[in-house]
């Protein structure tokens, strides 16, 4: 049985993390979906947040879970018999970042595989800041969210405006 880790910040889960998901659940006898407490980026949502999201996301699907969790990717794999990271591949940029990490944690945990799905063309350029920053200028963000993500986004976001950070949708 080979049981499987999607790990990330999922700040918010977005139909990119889904679409990955859901073709690492064919792959794999189980997915864990690990939400990673205090990754180094704006938060919009509380850990337990994006849990709930995610959660949220995903059930009714039997073999795909949900979990928060801290410290070491390879140490949590460790602890819960997970022998493979699942990550996604958007574009090039993504590639050397993941790239890096899936040879350190290759050095670190030598009997964990790194496998890397390629992202589908629909959502290549999705990513939890995207959603954010569409969302906090006013968009509609409902093609690349489920519709529980759009509401709580569309809520947080009447108190988050001005603190918000805004990188490049105003260009
Ligand atoms: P984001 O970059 O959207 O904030 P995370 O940091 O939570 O997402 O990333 C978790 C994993 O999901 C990473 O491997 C990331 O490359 C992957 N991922 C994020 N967005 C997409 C997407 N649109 N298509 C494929 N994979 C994605």
């Amino acid at each position: 049985m080979v049981r499987a880790v999607f790990p990330g910040s999922f700040d918010p889960v977005h139909n990119g993390h889904i679409d990955i998901a859901l073709r690492a659940a064919k792959l794999f006898d189980e997915l864990v979906v690990a939400v990673y407490d205090k990754p180094h980026k704006d938060l919009l949502f509380s850990p337990q947040e994006r849990l709930e999201l995610v959660q949220e996301a995903f059930q009714g699907h039997h073999r795909i879970q949900a979990t928060l969790f801290s410290g070491l990717t390879v140490d949590f794999c460790r602890k819960n018999n997970l022998q493979v990271i699942v990550r996604g591949l958007r574009v090039f940029s993504d590639f050397e970042h993941e790239f890096r990490m899936a040879l350190a944690n290759h050095h670190l945990a030598p009997e964990i595989e790194v496998v890397a799905l390629i992202t589908s063309e629909d959502h290549s350029f999705l990513s939890g800041s995207t959603v954010k920053e569409i969302a906090s200028l006013g968009g509609d963000v409902s093609e690349f969210v489920p519709e529980h993500v759009r509401i709580l986004i569309k809520e947080r976001m009447k108190d988050q405006t001005d603190s918000f950070p805004v990188n490049s949708l105003r260009d």
